[in-house]
Formats: C-alpha cells, sequence, structure tokens
C-alpha cells in the first residue's frame, strides 16, 4: 500500500465514519501517502468519485503511484481547492476528510527541514513553492514577534528566554539550518528542557504553513459544500487544532446526546449532529505500532439531512 511513506493513523475508523453512500463524492483534503485514500477508494461503487488533495508535490506524485488512476488529484492548499472543487460538483460533496499536520514523509526527508533530529535548511514549508521558509522569517521576525509565535503557537512557557536566544545567536551569525536553531535552542534551555525543541518547530511549522487559518478556511468551505447528510472528518494532532475542530463542531450541532426541550417555535433546527461524543484516539496497540499516531483526535460531524 503506501508502503514507508506514511501510516495512516485511526485509518478504519475514519473510513468507518466517513464513507455513508458509497456512490457519493469524496475529497481527502490532505492525501500524503494515500492511505486513507486508498481505504476509501476500496469502499466506493464504481460510481463513486474521490478527489484527493494536497499542498506538497512530492505526496501528490506518491499517491499518484500508489492510488487508482479514477481519483483525482489536485496539488494546492485544502482552503484554497475546495471551492473550485465545488463549482465542478453542483450536487454537493459526500464525505470530506482532513488528516492535519505534516505526513513521515516530510519529517524524515532531512531537506524538508521539518525535523530538529535531523540537520538540514531550516525549510518547514509544505509547499516550497510559496511563500517564505522558517529561515528567512526568522531572519526578519523581532523578538516580541518571535515570543508570541513560540508562546502562542508553541505553547512553551520558556517563550521569551528562548525568543532572545534565537535573537542573540542569529547576530553572532544566521540562522540556516535546523542545526543552528537547535543550537540556539539547547544553549538557553537545559538539557532537561528538551520539549521546547519540538514546541518552537511545531510554532515555526504552524506560522511557515500559515496552518490555524487554513484549517478555519478549509473548515468552513468544507461544511458549507456538504450535501445534506453529507460528514466531515477531522483527524488533528495538537491542542490548537482540536480546540478550533471542536468549537466548529459544536457551534453547528447540539450535544448528540442531550435533546433539547422545551423547543420553541422559531428555533431554528441544528445545522448537524456530531458522530463523535468525544473524540476517537488511537489505541495502545496502534500507538506502539505507529508512535507518531499518539496525540491524534479524530472529530466528525454530520450536517442535518434537512434544514427545514
Ligand atoms: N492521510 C494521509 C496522510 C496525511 S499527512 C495518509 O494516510 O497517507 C498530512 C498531509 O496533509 C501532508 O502531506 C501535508 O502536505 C498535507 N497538508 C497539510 N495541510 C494542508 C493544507 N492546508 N492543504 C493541503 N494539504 C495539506
Amino acid at each position: 500500500m503506501a508502503g514507508d511513506f506514511h501510516t495512516p493513523v485511526l485509518a478504519n475508523e475514519t473510513v468507518e465514519l466517513l464513507v455513508w453512500d458509497p456512490s457519493g463524492v469524496y475529497v481527502d483534503c490532505t492525501v500524503g501517502g494515500g492511505g486513507h485514500s486508498h481505504l476509501i477508494i476500496d469502499r466506493l461503487d464504481p460510481q463513486g468519485t474521490l478527489i484527493g488533495i494536497d499542498r506538497d508535490r512530492d505526496a501528490i506524485e506518491q499517491a499518484r503511484r500508489v492510488l487508482p488512476d479514477r481519483v483525482a488529484l489536485h496539488h494546492g492548499s485544502f482552503a484554497d481547492l475546495l471551492a473550485r472543487i465545488a463549482e465542478d460538483r453542483k450536487g454537493g460533496i459526500h464525505g470530506i476528510l482532513m488528516d492535519l499536520g505534516v505526513s513521515s514523509f516530510q519529517l524524515d526527508e532531512p531537506q524538508r527541514g521539518f525535523s530538529y533530529r535531523e540537520p538540514g535548511p531550516l525549510d518547514l514549508r509544505m509547499d516550497p513553492s510559496r511563500g517564505q521558509s522558517a529561515g528567512e522569517l526568522l531572519r526578519q521576525m523581532s523578538l516580541d514577534e518571535l515570543t508570541a509565535a513560540i508562546r502562542d503557537l508553541g505553547e512553551d512557557n520558556q517563550a521569551r528566554r528562548i525568543a532572545r536566544a534565537i535573537v542573540s545567536a542569529r547576530g553572532r551569525r544566521p540562522i540556516r539550518t535546523t542545526e543552528d536553531l537547535a543550537g540556539a535552542i539547547r544553549e538557553c534551555v537545559p538539557a532537561t528542557q528538551h520539549k521546547s525543541l519540538p514546541r518552537v518547530f511545531q510554532a515555526l511549522r504552524i506560522l511557515v504553513n500559515d496552518e490555524l487559518s487554513e484549517l478555519d478556511h478549509g473548515l468552513e468551505q468544507a461544511w458549507s459544500l456538504l450535501t445534506n447528510g453529507g460528514r466531515l472528518a477531522v483527524i488533528s494532532y495538537h491542542s490548537l487544532e482540536d480546540r478550533r475542530v471542536k468549537q466548529f463542531f459544536r457551534d453547528r450541532t447540539q450535544p448528540a446526546d442531550s435533546p433539547r426541550l422545551p423547543i420553541a417555535i422559531d428555533t431554528p433546527p441544528p445545522e448537524g449532529r456530531r458522530l463523535t461524543g468525544k473524540p476517537l484516539r488511537p489505541s495502545a496497540s496502534e500507538i506502539s505500532r505507529n508512535p507518531r499516531a499518539r496525540s491524534a483526535r479524530l472529530r466528525a460531524i454530520e450536517k442535518a439531512i434537512s434544514q427545514g
């Protein structure tokens, strides 16, 4: 199947929740190594349609290699592409999947600069053909901007201290590689504080790829494109993402288990129904097989059948 490129997380659980009409139209917004897409297409009838999106060209190439030709693949960000896809598909979409974050391939490829463990250029872009690399960004950010990013996007309570160390290091010589950055962080936080390294890399990754606004726009787009009864499933990997997904779903639903009584005559019915109360988490055995699954949370929502 997808080989070593990426192991799909919560694979059966996701597809089980997502695919409800085997002749419908489905969009995998984060096709990656094609793991989830493979399982989706396996469940569809010959009339069913699957469209895959990824902002990483390497992922699109990989998906093309492993997925059947009938899967249409598009390179670009899902926030941009969902609207365009919808124009061609006036009937609405039956299921949309977002498996957020980075693939194992991206993390393991040193040239992409995603990992503080691998020496490489400090890039961190999912689409290196667009925007600024993390290295370019780091050259321009003020101490306050850096502090805010590390605190708010990396959720590290030593943000100021780390930001100061970065500013001082870049005053001595440019920070161009993952090692330059990791070295600057290690100098200021004791070895026991090794969690700061992944946190700073997370902050830069979110910033460089504009991940939170991609998610906000993507959720809005996806919701508006779903047909009645259509489903949206989202797998998130850190609390900043999961909080947004949870709030977005909450705003469109009533708690699945508490009927609203009494119902006032002019109260509009909820737009949707949550298919997961608490998010689904990977089992211990999945985590032991695939440690990168450990922080995953899957939430799913269904658009109300009739809005009237
Ligand atoms: N579900 C896939 C793995 C997805 S990994 C599988 O089973 O193989 C996440 C992928 O999402 C990465 O390839 C990344 O490039 C892509 N991605 C992340 N944010 C994106 C966005 N806003 N638009 C399009 N692709 C995105």
